[in-house]
């Protein structure tokens, strides 16, 4: 007799699927609930949430601090008083309570109970932020994933290359139970360049029929590139029908032709929203999670239609919570109406860049990725760039770096059309380098980080 509770005895299957329909049940099901169910599930759950986190320390103290007790939360309003918490908190709590932090609800001498995997995100300028999620969170979570890979065009059954890297993040982990327990699709796990060559990568799609690739845009249009030197077709030759890759859309469903659909999600949350057909705006599965924007300096709720920084509480794990986490991402939400796909669920723009890369010059808010959209909108400037902050003498300076497939004689004439562009939309004077495709490689991380490194604040 085993003296531990494994997986399928950790989790109630049915209970879970009840809670949170998958796919493709979930589109006929709670995907259409009415305002005042979405709204009933929440508060229910909401509740439910509170109580947990106040066990936790971290929760507790900063809520004592508020003085908010989880008894008092009655109605969802009551969530703008309670308070919100940022990354610098997480590793304020590390630092104090190393090497898990106290904002865990789950502990690894709890494993033997229930099965618990760690994933860490960050590290690059210190300690590395752990997340303990627990059987039930990642079954959840991988089920919000399958949401979203379902109605970006991924079937059951199909098959799909896992290209992104295997690593500490969850990001490749969560897409890998998605697709195989969610979906029962075929995963070829790749990894990155690095791991599997990019001429195999290719092969390997071709010759399983690979529906999707998984990774980001970047790579996937590198992996076109890399086809036609094989002399392939990337329309006829491979099978792609779904691109739930992070990239601007219309570049690559103009190389693959197939439509593009965005949706939103994060390391220690999983999956948050997804585009429907309708291509406006993304739906937020509300049954696992309350989306709010606030004010990036505040903290405070910004109206409906004001843009600000995702504040997100989710409602549907078993360990550690994320209750009210101001993650800093850029997004907008939208007021709640029907949308013409039938849902009721309430729609986010898509990620518009990151809070806390903000840079101010000369009194105006830049945003590094807003800097890098406009850019790329000249003519003859490719998809990649690079936003430096700097000083120069006793001035602070921002110089972007931009690549163009013109010839050299040429990059003079690009560097003026940026720095017009730039200067007309933002009324402060940028600097502007025109580079080779691929001479800002090294500082981007191409090929080698999942997430492309687009700012350096040198100052
Ligand atoms: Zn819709």
């Amino acid at each position: 007799m085993a003296t531990f509770r494994r997986p399928h005895q950790a989790v109630d299957f049915d209970e879970l699927q009840r809670r949170f329909p998958p796919p493709p049940e979930y589109f006929e099901s709670a995907w259409l609930d009415d305002p005042a169910r979405i709204e009933a599930k929440q508060l229910a759950r909401l509740k439910a949430r509170a109580h947990m986190a106040q066990q936790v320390p971290f929760f507790d103290r900063r809520w004592r601090q508020a003085g908010f007790d989880a008894r008092d939360l009655t109605s969802l309003d009551d969530l703008d008083g309670i308070p919100a918490y940022t990354v610098d908190d997480i590793r304020a709590s590390i630092e104090a309570h190393p090497p898990y932090g106290d904002y865990q609800g789950a502990s690894v001498a709890g494993a033997l109970q229930e099965p618990i995997r760690l994933f860490a995100s960050g590290g690059t300028t210190g300690a590395s932020r752990p997340t303990l999620y627990t059987a039930w969170d990642r079954e959840v979570g991988a089920l919000l994933t399958a949401r979203a890979l379902y109605l970006q065009g991924i079937r059951p059954g199909d098959v799909v290359v896992n290209a992104w890297a295997y690593s500490t993040h969850n990001g490749a982990h969560i897409m890998d139970e998605a697709l195989y327990k969610w979906l029962n699709c075929v995963v070829i796990t790749t990894g990155t360049g690095n791991v599997t060559a990019s001429k195999k990568q290719v092969e390997l799609a071709r010759d399983y029929g690979a529906t999707a690739i998984l990774t980001t845009g970047d790579y996937l249009l590198h992996l076109a590139d890399v086809a036609e030197e094989m002399g392939l077709d990337v329309r006829e030759d491979l099978a792609l029908k779904a691109l739930p890759n992070i990239g601007d859309p219309a570049t690559l469903e103009a190389r693959f032709g197939v439509p593009v659909l965005d949706s939103y999600g994060f390391h220690e949350v999983q999956w948050v929203a997804v585009e429907c057909p309708e291509r406006d705006g993304l739906h937020i599965f509300e049954d696992a999670f309350i989306v709010q924007i606030v004010d990036v300096d505040t903290g405070e709720p910004v109206p409906d239609g004001e843009q600000g920084s995702i504040c997100i509480t989710e409602l549907y794990k078993t360990g550690s919570p994320q209750f009210r986490y101001n993650i800093m991402d850029l997004s907008t939400l939208r007021p709640r109406e029907q949308c013409a796909c039938g849902s009721w669920l309430r729609k986010m723009e898509p990620f518009a860049g990151r809070g806390d890369n903000m840079v101010k010059l000369r009194g105006v808010n830049l945003w590094p990725e807003a800097l890098g959209e406009i850019a790329m909108r000249v003519p003859d400037v490719s998809d990649d760039y690079f936003v430096r902050a700097h000083r120069e003498g006793n001035r602070d300076e921002i110089t972007i770096l931009v690549t163009s497939t013109s010839a050299p004689a040429d990059f003079e004439n690009v560097r003026e059309q940026v720095a017009k562009a730039l200067a007309d939309t933002t009324g402060v004077k940028i600097g502007v380098e025109v580079v080779a495709p691929g001479s800002l490689d090294a500082r981007t991380g191409f090929g080698k980080a999942a997430k492309l490194i687009r700012f350096e604040d040198e100052r």
